[in-house]
């Protein structure tokens, strides 16, 4: 088994070099800047994410690889415990990465799911949607195939990340063998992160200066998820879509909704109809609630107990976003300056609360 890491052994080692180096694989050439105005937009752990991609844009970079290499800072965070390097565990302390990518010039895609110790899984999506004829990757074979294009392996547990997954298990039951330590003497980390315990992912879509788009979505899933489970991240049409005359959309919070919602692909089509970006968001949030009928899933107004936030930016450069529960912001960079903006609601999480 592979030793774990901590990020000044990771950037010693070298390896951080070998995968930035392998995050250049498959893109393409620089071109010549456009005249039209160029936005990036993304999840709200993206702030760093959509300044780096707006950089690359604004020399000429392809809109798919700006925004390959704007998540690309928060796939090797380690901080960032919903994504790459770092991300949370599946319930057997494994992590499994799921990422997809599209690329508007080419209407093409590819993405890869259950992916184990690759740090830039999007990057291995832009080969699969380069290198073969095939949209998805997943598990062993999607191992296979970044070895063999030069991904070098990474253990992707972190202490830290190590300790909460132990913390979750020691926790589960009462019942069995296990014993964790009392609250008062639990690690700072394992602390911290059942005090704010919420979910992750990062979508970023990009619009270039010739009205070209690409878009990325890259996560760690679920928490402490069934080993082998695969969210909407990975899943075109759910997690990500875009159609290079229209728009670009993705999505992160409860996959499963998603899944059964199309709804990023759903976002596209209200675009092309003529919706307004936030508009668009909005109307798949009201069909994630309207299907959701699950009652373990409701509050007890019978409105969905969890969240999904949506991000979109239309051909023309307009943007906007929307969640479930009010308080989501998105990251924004139209080539002023990187900002985070809020996200319109479907229900107002303090009214839920008083
Ligand atoms: N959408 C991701 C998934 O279901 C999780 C998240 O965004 O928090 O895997």
């Amino acid at each position: 088994m592979m030793e774990p890491i901590d990020r000044r052994s990771l950037l010693s080692a070298g390896v951080a070099g070998l995968c930035a180096a392998t995050l250049g694989l498959g893109a393409s050439p620089r071109r010549d800047v456009g005249k039209g105005k160029p936005v990036v937009v993304a999840s709200a752990n993206g702030l760093q994410t959509v300044a780096k991609a707006m950089d690359l844009i604004l020399v000429g970079a392809d809109p798919l690889d700006a925004a390959i290499e704007g998540v690309a800072i928060v796939e090797a965070d380690p901080n960032d415990q919903s994504v790459g390097y770092g991300g949370m565990p599946n319930e057997d302390g494994v992590v499994e990465l799921d990422a997809a990518v599209m690329h508007g010039p080419t209407a093409n895609g590819g993405a890869v799911a259950a992916l184990q110790n690759i740090m830039h899984p999007a990057a291995v999506a832009r080969l699969v949607m380069q290198r073969t004829d095939h949209c998805l990757l997943v598990g062993e074979g999607a191992l296979r195939f970044a070895q063999m294009h030069g991904f070098p392996e990474v253990n992707l547990l972190t202490e830290a990340s190590r300790k909460i997954w132990l913390h979750w298990k020691e926790t589960l039951s009462d019942q069995d063998d296990r014993f964790p330590p009392p609250d008062d003497q639990l690690d700072p980390v394992v602390q911290q992160f059942f005090g704010i315990r919420g979910t992750g992912t990062i979508h970023c879509s990009a619009l270039d200066t010739h009205g070209n788009l690409g878009c990325v979505t890259t996560t760690s899933g679920l928490y402490f998820k069934i080993p082998g489970r695969v969210g909407d991240s990975p899943i075109l049409g759910a997690g990500l879509y875009l159609d290079n005359e229209v728009g670009s959309a993705g999505s992160t919070g409860r996959g499963e909704a998603n899944l059964l919602n199309c709804s990023s692909l759903r976002i596209v089509e209200a675009l092309r109809a003529g919706k307004a970006p936030q508009d668009a968001a909005l109307e798949a949030c009201r069909q994630i609630a309207r299907t959701n009928l699950n009652p373990k899933l409701q509050d007890d107004q019978g409105r969905p107990n969890f969240d999904v936030t949506f991000y979109c930016v239309r051909k023309d450069g307009n943007f906007g976003g929307a969640s479930l529960w009010s308080g989501a912001r998105m990251a924004v960079h139209d080539g002023e300056s990187a900002r985070l903006v809020d996200c319109a609601a479907l229900y107002d999480r303090k009214i839920n609360e008083s």
